[in-house]
């Protein structure tokens, strides 16, 4: 007999981990408090929401964060499955219907007979069993307070922010055009194009507008992959035109030429209704966000499904605590996952939820881990990266081909990263398929 594991949080790792624990057999006790009180960044009651962009990021293996969507797909993941599932059009990048892909979830979730769902806020780690922590970067209240007592002074935290999202037929679509940036991927985005003149304005009026209070922290922290636009912006004149506002690859069809610059926003939902403004998380307060973005050429007249919102992200300090079964070093059976152990993005936190659900699996039947993922896989490096003690500057990071044991050989011509990367991908997906059948051979067994 297997014991039951507790699992808190349904977000995307602790979805995750639930659903393969369940493929053990095992029995799971899954709390999510959304029912009865939502964190600000969360507005459905659907598990695995995507709290701001519906993007995944690259779809293909040559990237990081794309071999890693793979390596998940061969070991069978319920998000990946979802996320193909719900997939819309976004270029190379695999986006999603957010509500599509968090009701396919949810739904998954609440059928599966192995798993019991409680509808409530956890207050505190249960003090006996195998329990995993995955209440996400937003974790607060009594919860919080405990987990601080439990790892000791170990809290980190920085500051993102989610960008806005826009109703489509209320962009102006005699300024805008549609367009991929080189013509990869069709008409997928929605551009706004801007002239020198129209830059300028935006540019002055967005490093001058009024912010919302940060006050509940003592020291601004901004995490470099999330940067609010006006930060960007205050860092020089032309930043953002070789940001979000980049122009290359893109001709407005009214003038034949390239713009000055030029926003781009992302399809949100399948039926086309919404679309984000990509790269545009910000803390401005939300009437200026209305009058500077309304700067914009085609976004005059914008309403807006949900403004851009400013949050603390909390990750505890993992190379310190934690081992790369995502356990706690001081309780084995302690396990925390997702982006609160400082892998950063909706896969990386996936993937996380997918090693803690199998450690936790392996303890739960008393047998050692058949295979163990090392720093030659995407999955591994990350789990690599957040335990090890050698990490002196703790920071969240994306999944990237820099944690990844070095291709040994040379790669020459014109196209050598690519090759080196595709060489990458090809030895990590044999390592993948090998812990693929390890794990298969085990939920055969146990069905
Ligand atoms: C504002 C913001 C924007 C972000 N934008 C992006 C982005 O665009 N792209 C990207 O790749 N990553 C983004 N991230 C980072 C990260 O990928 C997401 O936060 C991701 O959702 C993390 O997954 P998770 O499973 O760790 O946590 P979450 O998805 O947040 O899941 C945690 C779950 O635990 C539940 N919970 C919390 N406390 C309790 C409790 N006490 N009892 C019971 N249940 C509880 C919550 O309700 C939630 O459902 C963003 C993060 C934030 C904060």
């Amino acid at each position: 007999m297997s014991k039951t594991v507790t699992v808190i949080g349904a977000g995307l790792a602790g979805s995750e981990a639930a659903h393969l624990l369940s493929r053990f057999d095992i029995k799971v006790d899954l709390y999510e408090m959304k029912a009865v009180r939502k964190s600000p960044a969360h507005h459905s009651d659907d598990y695995a929401e995507l709290v701001c962009s519906n993007s995944l990021r690259a779809n293909n293996i040559e990237n990081a964060v794309g071999l890693l969507k793979e390596e998940l797909r061969v070991l069978g993941s319920l998000i990946m499955e979802a996320a193909d599932k719900a997939q819309v059009p976004a270029g190379g990048a695999l986006a999603v219907d957010r509500d599509e892909f968090s009701g396919y979830i949810t739904e998954k979730i609440k059928n599966d007979p192995n798993i019991t769902v409680h509808e409530e806020e956890v207050k505190k780690i249960p003090e006996d069993g195998i329990v995993i922590v995955a209440t996400g970067p937003l974790t607060d209240g009594e919860l919080y307070e405990d987990i601080m007592k439990t790892l000791g002074d170990s809290k980190l935290h920085f500051f993102d922010a989610a960008a806005p999202i826009v109703k489509a037929d209320s962009i102006d679509m005699s300024k805008a055009f549609k367009a991929s940036r080189y013509g990869k991927g069709g008409d997928d985005y929605i551009n706004c194009p801007m002239n020198k003149d129209e830059y300028l304005n935006f540019y002055h009026e967005l490093i001058g507008a009024e912010r919302a209070d940060v006050k509940y922290f003592d020291k601004e922290i901004v995490f470099e992959g999330c940067m609010p636009i006006e930060t960007m912006a205050s860092r020089g004149e032309d930043t953002m035109r070789f940001g979000p506002l980049k122009p290359v690859g893109l001709v407005d069809p009214k003038t034949g030429e390239e713009p000055y610059a030029c926003l781009q926003l992302r399809q949100d939902d399948r039926a086309k209704t919404m679309y984000n403004l990509v790269g545009f998380q910000t803390r401005l307060k939300w009437p200026e966000q209305k009058r500077v973005f309304g700067l914009i050429p085609g976004l005059e007249n914008a309403e807006y499904y949900r403004m851009g919102v400013m949050h603390r992200n909390t990750y505890i300090n993992s190379p310190e605590l934690l081992t790369n079964r995502y356990s706690l070093r001081k309780r084995e059976d302690l396990f925390f996952a997702g982006q609160m152990t400082g892998v950063e993005g909706y896969i990386e936190s996936t993937a996380s939820g997918f090693l803690a659900g199998y450690y936790a699996a392996m303890r739960a039947l008393d047998i050692e881990p058949p295979f163990i993922p090392g720093s030659d896989t995407v999955i591994g490096s990350m789990a690599a990266y957040i335990s090890d003690p050698d990490v002196k500057k703790f920071v969240p990071m994306n999944a990237n081909f820099g944690l990844v044991e070095k291709m040994p050989g040379k790669f020459k011509g014109k196209n050598k990263k690519k090759d080196k990367n595709a060489a990458i991908a090809e030895r990590s997906l044999g390592k993948i398929c090998e812990f693929a059948q390890a794990l298969n051979e085990m939920i055969d067994k146990a069905e």
